[in-house]
């Protein structure tokens, strides 16, 4: 699987169209965007630039599929779900290589990550649409006679029209995550993928269409973020924005919704810290510090950017986890061999390489890496650096590539106060067999998902999310019912 099949290249050549109310159709300015290679800078498809006027015609596609779909039985959903996941299943292969020449991923990950996890969870997700649930309770209520019955239950209803807006990191797996609950609970949606990573987002559409998803019910529009993103993310004809996606577009996205009491959830962005205790295997900790940071390139949310080391181990820490840094394969990653593809686009190159640029003059030692690695394609070498104050942007901000910064500590609450001083809150991880210490630590660290003697631990039925500036509400588990369905209190007197 190193070069696309004749079928995936002639994929890749057509003329590609929004899908709208079961229909393909060219954006309505007849723009389009190029999509690139990033591990060649070359162009390898168009899609088309939809803009608020296709928007318009998905969300009111959208809307009229709803009044249907909402209605439809459960057991149709969940079997339209899991025909989905089979779909996806059988063409695993060639989302995986789509996925890699969208992204630059390297193709063992996009397969065995992106991809199975995607058909994982939507088949997960396919057993809730049968198991949305009501509560029945017992009013007192004075004012009622006393001859009467009172019969009092709440039900779970579809939010409505989704918009979902997703980022560039996991094209395939960030789009199930919003469509397949929205289609679990009963509603209709529209999708915009990030421009830089459009093309598994339509060939998903295309299985939905295969699968016999009833027209309207999945719609995908390609398009600029502050174009097509912000016309969706403001339209008073959805119900809830699920957005993933950096904080400051986050923080606009929720302003928009705002206007219109649009349910939202945020996925934001982190600087999770990963934390090694003195008793630690250093060995184990720093290959699983190497995997925290350099896996997808770095490009994670939740990815371990900063690490925290006891000082009576940091030398030794630092010394194997530059060995795993120098150890990755940096390649393209259709190569089966590559561990460490380009960034996602030269923006995202040049952004982390600034960030090492501010490392340097903020007096950080650059212990490996620190260049392009490359002169073609998006590259960034795994990065290691140390020497840094925790008041260094590098150590505060959000890079997003394959670039961490090393840290000592000598107190569990010196500790507890760093690894909290940050804006985000996402996630973290505790590299220790010491259980008193361990569970000292996990009430204290502000973040939505704490991992032990582990990273990215992330399943189904985990609820995943952020505390402070890294989101608002939780996907995955059954938190896709309370985000994708509203209550209804009903109470009878009889
Ligand atoms: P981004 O915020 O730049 O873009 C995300 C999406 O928003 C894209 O589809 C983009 O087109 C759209 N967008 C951009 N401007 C918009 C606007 N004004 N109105 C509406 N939509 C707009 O993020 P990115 O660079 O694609 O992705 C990286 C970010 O995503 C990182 O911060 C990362 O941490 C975050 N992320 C978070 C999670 C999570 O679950 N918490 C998961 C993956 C990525």
């Amino acid at each position: 699987m190193t070069q696309p099949s004749a079928t995936l290249q002639s994929w890749l050549d057509k003329s590609h169209a929004l899908f709208i109310g079961g229909h393909w159709r060219p954006a309505a300015s007849g723009e389009t965007l190029d999509v690139y290679n990033p591990a060649t800078a070359e162009v390898i498809s168009r899609v088309p630039a939809g803009d608020p006027a296709d928007i318009d015609t998905a969300v009111n596609a959208a809307r009229e599929a709803f009044g249907t779909w909402r209605k439809s039985r459960p057991a149709q959903r969940e079997k339209l779900l899991l025909d989905l996941a089979d779909a996806l299943e059988a063409r695993a292969d060639d989302f995986a290589l789509l996925e890699t020449l969208d992204n630059g991923k390297p193709v063992t990950f996009s397969r065995h990550m992106d991809v199975a996890m995607a058909i994982d969870f939507i088949r997960y997700t396919a057993g809730w649409a049968t198991k949305i649930e009501g509560r029945s309770m017992t009013p007192s209520m004075p004012f009622v006679p006393e001859d009467k019955q009172i019969v009092a239950y709440t039900r779970r209803e579809p939010v409505g029209v989704v918009g979902a807006i997703i980022p560039w990191n996991f094209p395939l797996l960030m789009a199930v995550w919003k469509v397949a609950p929205a289609l679990a609970a009963g509603c209709s949606i529209v999708l915009k993928p990030a421009e830089d990573t459009p093309l598994t987002a339509l060939l998903l559409a295309e299985l939905a269409e295969q699968v016999g998803l009833p027209a309207g019910t999945l719609n995908v529009v390609t398009g600029l973020g502050h174009t097509a993103g912000a016309a969706l993310a403001g339209h008073p004809g959805i119900n809830k924005v699920a957005f993933t996606g950096s904080t400051p577009v986050g923080k606009l996205i929720g302003h928009a919704a705002m206007e219109n009491m649009t349910r939202t959830t945020l996925e934001l962005g982190g600087k999770s810290p990963v934390m090694v205790l003195a008793d630690a295997d250093v060995g184990a900790a720093a290959a699983g510090a190497a995997q925290a940071i350099f896996f997808n390139q770095g490009q994670v949310c939740t990815a371990g950017s900063r690490i925290y080391v006891h000082e009576s181990i940091h030398d030794a820490f630092v010394a194997k986890l530059a060995d795993q840094a120098r150890g990755l394969t940096l390649a393209p990653g259709w190569e089966p061999t590559t561990t460490l593809g380009p960034l996602v686009s030269a923006k995202q190159q040049r952004r982390v390489l600034e960030y090492i640029d501010l490392a340097r003059s903020d007096g950080g030692t650059i212990v490996t890496g620190g260049g392009k690695g490359s002169d073609s394609g998006y590259f960034v070498e795994p990065t290691v650096i140390t020497g840094l104050a925790q008041g260094s942007r590098c150590v505060q901000e959000e890079i997003f590539g394959p670039v961490v910064v090393v840290q000592t500590f000598r107190e569990l609450d010196e500790l507890v106060t760093l690894a909290n001083d940050s804006p985000y809150g996402l996630a973290a991880s505790i590299w220790s067999n010491d259980l008193a210490a361990v569970n000292r630590l996990v009430p204290e660290i502000e973040a939505g998902s704490v991992w032990v003697n582990g990273h990215n631990l992330l399943d189904a039925c985990m609820p995943f999310g952020g505390f402070k500036q890294s989101g608002i509400g939780r996907e995955l588990s059954d938190s896709l019912i309370e985000h994708y369905t509203e209550q209804k209190s009903v109470v009878m007197i009889i």
